[in-house]
């Protein structure tokens, strides 16, 4: 079973501004309006690629953005096509009612995760503000997925990219299951020490599998395995930053080549297992556990 664990959601002319989609899309080949993917075409992306099922990802960006894809979005989508998504809900810990907000979107809206954006946002993601959020999703016993690392955003606000931030989150909520995204690129030695440090820290690896150079990303798995912390790793393309089937092919090439490994062991089938669908199904099945 293959799980994107990074899969955003949003229609061009609908959700996002040109600006922001300019700024995101720049570094990536494709044009602005390739922000935003038709529900047709991810779903068609995900079965040529082999992709069984994805984290779909709200993005409440609104305060500073002047936009948001909204979790009622998300929600629909994973309606529509049961089995193939779960949601995660946004909200804006700077704005009034976010837990409330959270609480909404998982009870009633049947969302199963939290994504959030501090720098984004402009907000340390360990101010004060998001603890009753943080709280919140504890109590619901849902992954908190946090943008870590460094983002072409011109808004965002570069204090607030590197993970180590998290530290006294994962302190604060020993329950909560965090993810890093992107591994927290480019300070990926630091999220691995909070893996380490922390036992429900996690991390996700869109992004960074695909646009570091092999070796540097073989570098980090291998210290992922040294720390025994590469089962709390999950594959993830950041769609539609990454293209699915590119980034697969990637992980894939990684099992069979030695010499491109520090210690020059390649990625066993297990360890491949996990990190391209069997860590993403081992977080959700804990969440379940907790919902009951
Ligand atoms: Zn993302």
């Amino acid at each position: 079973m293959i799980v994107d664990s990074h899969v955003h959601a949003g229609e061009y002319y609908r959700h996002f501004t040109s600006a922001f989609a300019a700024e995101m899309m720049a570094t990536t080949g494709k044009p602005a309006d390739a922000l935003g993917t038709p529900e047709h075409e991810l779903l068609a992306q995900m079965d040529a690629a082999g992709v069984d099922h994805a984290f779909l990802l709200a993005f409440d960006v609104q305060r500073v953005e002047g936009f948001k894809v909204p979790n009622e979005f998300v929600a629909d989508m994973c309606r529509r096509h049961p089995g193939r998504f779960t949601g995660f809900a946004s909200v804006d810990a700077g704005t009034a009612g976010a837990a409330a907000e959270l609480r909404r979107a998982v009870e009633e809206l049947g969302l199963r995760g939290l994504k959030t954006a501090p720098c984004y946002l402009r907000m340390s993601p360990a101010d004060r503000r998001w603890y009753d959020v943080y709280e919140t999703a504890q109590e619901l016993g849902i992954p908190v997925l946090v943008h870590t690392g460094y983002t072409p955003a011109k808004k965002a606000d570069p204090r607030y990219f590197p993970p180590q931030l998290l530290d006294p989150v994962a302190r604060d909520f020993p329950g909560l299951r965090l993810v890093l995204a992107h591994l927290g690129t480019p300070w990926t030695d630091a999220a691995l020490d909070l893996l380490a440090r922390h036992p429900l820290v996690h991390a996700d690896l869109s992004i960074f599998s695909w646009y570091r150079p092999v070796p540097t990303v073989t570098a980090a798995l291998a210290q992922a395995r040294r720390l025994g912390v590469m089962d709390r790793l999950l594959w993830g393309t950041d769609h539609p930053f990454c293209t699915m089937t590119d980034s697969v092919e990637r992980m894939r090439s990684l099992t069979s080549d030695p010499g491109q490994w520090p210690d020059g062991v390649p990625l066993s089938e297990a360890e491949h297992a996990s990190l391209m669908g069997g860590a993403a199904a081992q977080l959700l099945q804990s969440a379940d556990r907790v919902h009951g």
